[in-house]
């Protein structure tokens, strides 16, 4: 999409300090970086988020972010990863381009685990949620 962000970024129409590319994907840093090496894993094809990604690109693309968090793991010898997607408005998505974030943890960072992003559980049993999404 021509007024894309992460399509102008992956074009090289506008920079990002990228720190790996193949011919699908594309790995560059977060310019707002919640911890050192905080990285953002994209496909160069556009696709809003991931129900929109083409199945063709998942695998790259999750080839990518393990390869680049192998590579943040030599790089910074963190504690341990977050690795996540922001998915609709509700979650924190800003940018409407599928990007995966490759966070470095540290032991002490002051993060907090990814159960911590929402506190609404829900009021039906396991069994009614499990029994929801089964049936379709
Ligand atoms: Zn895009």
């Amino acid at each position: 999409m021509a007024d894309c962000l992460f399509c102008r970024i992956a074009k090289k129409e506008i920079k990002a300090e990228v720190v790996y590319e193949d011919d699908e994907t594309l790995a560059f840093l977060d310019i707002t970086p919640r911890a050192p090496g905080h990285t953002m894993i994209i496909p160069k094809s556009h696709a809003a988020n991931i129900l929109e990604l083409d199945d063709s690109k998942l695998g790259p693309t999750l080839l990518t972010v393990k390869k680049v968090t192998g590579t943040l793991n030599k790089a910074f010898q963190p504690d341990g990863f977050t690795i996540g997607i922001n998915q609709g408005r509700a979650s924190g998505q800003v940018v409407d381009h599928l990007h995966i974030h490759i966070i470095p943890r540290f032991n002490n960072d002051g993060g907090k685990s990814i159960h911590s992003v929402v506190n609404n559980p829900p009021v039906e049993s396991l069994a009614e949620t499990a029994k929801k999404i089964r049936q379709l």
